[in-house]
C-alpha cells in the first residue's frame, strides 16, 4: 500500500515512503528528532550528555532507553513557563500536569515536581510512584475510565487535587467513598466533545462511539454536573476536561472543542448557577517521529489556544477558568532515543528489482510496539561510527517471533551496516517503555539518565530472575 502512496518504483527501485528523502549524508541527524545533546563526534560515534553511546553500550549493555535528563527538564519548564505567560493575563496563568502514562518512573516524577508541573496519572499503581516519589496531593490528578474503589480512596487518602469522572457509576463511587473518609472530593468532569485531532486532521462528531467521557451533544455531561452540584456534602465540581487525541500539530481541533466545551460550561452557569473555577483541555501536542512531522514550539500552539479561550468567553458572556493542559508525548518523547546492537543484516528482494535491507536488532516490540500498534514511523542513525558507504534503504526489525515485529520500517542506513554495530532510534521517550512488555520472555531494557557527563540507571534491567520471580 506505501509503495504505492509513496509512487516511488523509479530506475533504481523503491526509496520508501514519499516523506522519507534520500540523505545527502548519511551520518547526519535530523535536529528535530534528538534530544538536545546529542550529536555525533569527530569520531563520528553518536553522544548523549557528553557521554559516547558505545561507553553506555559497554557498561549497561543494550537494548537500552536513554533518556537527556537536561532535555526533558527543560521542555517540562517550557511548557510550564510558556502557559504560565500566556495565559497570565486572562486567567492568572495555567496549570501543566505532564501526563504520566507517556512515561513513569520514580526520578522521572521527581523531575516532574522540581520543575513545578503537575502530574497525572491514571492507575493506582501509577499513583504510587507518584506518592514514592514524594509528590503532595495537590499536584496530582487521577484519570482513568474505570478506577476501582481502592485506586479511589488511595487517591482522595493522598488528597489529589482531582478525579476525573467518566462515568455516572463513578459519581456515585467517589461519593461514597468521600463520605466514608469525610472529605469532599474535588471533581472534573471528562466531556466528549466530538472533535476527534490526529496529526493534521481532525474530525468533528455529534456522537461518539467511543469508552472515554460523557457526552455533550446527548446531554450526559450536563447531567452529571447536575448530580455533583447536587452533593456538595461530598463531591466539588471544579470544572470540565476535553481531551481531542494525540500527534495535534495546530489549534484547528482546540477551536471545535474549545467552543462546544465551554457552550457548556455556560450552560452549567446559566442553568446550575455554578461558574465553575476551571477547564481542562487536555493533551494531545506533537512531536517528530520522523521528517514527515514538524512540530511548532509551545507558546505557538498556547497563543493559539489562550485567543480561542478568551474569544469564547467573551462571546458566552462568562468569565475565563483556570486553564489546564496535559502534555505527555510533546514532554517525554523527544527525550529519549533506544540504542539496540545489530545481530543480524539480510537482504530482502521487493518487487520491481529493488531491495531492502532487513536489519535485526536485540529488542524490538517487546520494547516499543508502537510501530505494530498504531503503524507508527520512526527513524533512525547508525549510532557508533559514521560510515562513508552509500545509503540503502533499511527496515530495522526486532527479535520477536511475530512478522510485524518492526521498530523502524523505512530508513536508510549504510550499506556496510552490520552485526556488533549500534543502531539508535529516536523519539522513544513516550509511550514505548510504557507500554512495553516481556513478550516471549524477554527481560525489559533499563531506562538510563544522562546528564553533563554522568549516566545512572532510572529504572534497572530486567533479569531472568525477574521474569521467573511471578511463576508459582
Ligand atoms: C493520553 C492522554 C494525555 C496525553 O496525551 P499526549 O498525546 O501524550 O500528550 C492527556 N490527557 C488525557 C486524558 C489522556 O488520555
Amino acid at each position: 500500500m506505501r509503495a504505492h502512496e509513496a509512487g516511488a518504483l523509479h530506475a533504481e527501485g523503491y526509496r520508501g515512503p514519499a516523506w522519507l528523502h534520500t540523505p545527502v549524508d548519511v551520518n547526519a541527524l535530523v535536529p528535530s528528532l534528538w534530544a538536545s545533546s546529542v550529536a555525533r563526534g569527530d569520531d563520528g560515534v553518536l553522544s548523549v550528555g557528553g557521554i559516547a553511546v558505545t561507553e553506555l553500550a559497554r557498561e549497561f549493555g543494550t537494548p537500552a532507553y536513554v533518556i537527556d535528563e537536561n532535555d526533558f527538564r527543560s521542555r517540562a519548564r517550557d511548557f510550564k513557563q510558556t502557559y504560565a505567560e500566556v495565559f497570565d493575563g486572562l486567567c492568572g496563568g495555567a496549570d501543566v500536569f505532564y501526563a504520566g502514562k507517556a512515561f513513569l518512573c520514580t526520578e522521572v516524577a521527581r523531575w516532574v515536581h522540581d520543575e513545578g508541573l503537575h502530574l497525572d496519572v491514571c492507575s493506582g499503581g501509577e499513583l504510587a510512584v507518584a506518592v514514592r516519589a514524594g509528590l503532595p496531593g495537590e499536584r496530582i490528578g487521577l484519570h482513568g475510565n474505570n478506577k476501582s474503589v481502592a485506586e479511589i480512596r488511595a487517591a482522595l487518602e493522598h488528597g489529589v487535587s482531582r478525579i476525573v469522572v467518566d462515568s455516572f457509576d463513578e459519581i456515585e463511587r467517589v461519593a461514597a467513598v468521600a463520605s466514608e473518609l469525610g472529605v469532599v472530593a474535588p471533581l472534573l468532569i471528562r466531556v466528549t466533545v466530538g472533535v476527534e485531532a490526529h496529526t493534521h486532521e481532525f474530525i468533528a462528531t455529534a456522537h461518539e462511539d467511543q469508552k472515554f467521557g460523557l457526552s455533550l451533544s446527548g446531554g450526559h455531561a450536563f447531567e452529571a454536573a447536575r448530580r455533583i452540584i447536587a452533593n456538595p456534602e461530598s463531591l466539588r465540581l471544579l470544572g470540565l476536561h476535553s481531551h481531542i487525541g494525540s500527534q495535534i500539530f495546530d489549534t484547528s481541533g482546540f477551536e471545535v472543542s474549545a467552543r462546544r466545551i465551554l457552550g457548556l460550561h455556560t450552560q452549567i452557569a446559566r442553568e446550575l448557577g455554578v461558574e465553575l473555577p476551571e477547564l481542562d483541555l487536555g493533551g494531545g501536542f506533537g512531536i517528530a517521529y520522523t521528517t514527515e512531522h514538524d512540530p511548532l514550539p509551545p507558546r505557538h500552539l498556547a497563543t493559539g489556544m489562550a485567543d480561542i479561550i478568551e474569544r469564547e468567553c467573551r462571546a458566552e458572556g462568562v468569565a475565563v477558568p483556570r486553564i489546564s493542559i496535559e502534555p505527555g508525548r510533546a514532554i517525554a518523547g523527544p527525550t529519549t532515543f533506544t540504542l539496540y546492537e545489530v545481530g543480524t543484516v539480510k537482504p530482502v528482494a521487493l518487487d520491481g528489482g529493488a531491495e531492502r535491507v532487513y536489519v535485526s536488532v536485540d529488542g524490538g516490540m517487546s520494547d516499543n510496539v508502537r510501530t505494530a500498534l498504531y503503524d507508527a514511523n520512526y527513524s533512525c542513525t547508525l549510532a557508533n561510527r559514521a560510515s562513508g558507504a552509500a545509503p540503502v534503504l533499511a527496515r530495522v526489525v526486532g527479535r520477536h517471533c511475530e512478522s510485524g515485529d518492526i521498530v523502524v520500517k523505512d530508513e536508510f542506513l549504510p550499506a556496510d551496516v552490520s552485526p556488533g554495530d549500534l543502531v539508535a532510534v529516536p523519539g522513544t521517550g513516550a509511550y514505548c517503555r510504557s507500554l512495553s512488555s516481556q513478550y516471549n520472555h524477554t527481560p525489559r531494557p533499563p531506562v538510563l539518565a544522562v546528564r553533563d557527563g554522568v549516566a545512572r540507571v532510572i529504572v534497572r534491567r530486567e533479569t531472568i530472575d525477574d521474569l521467573l520471580a511471578l511463576d508459582v
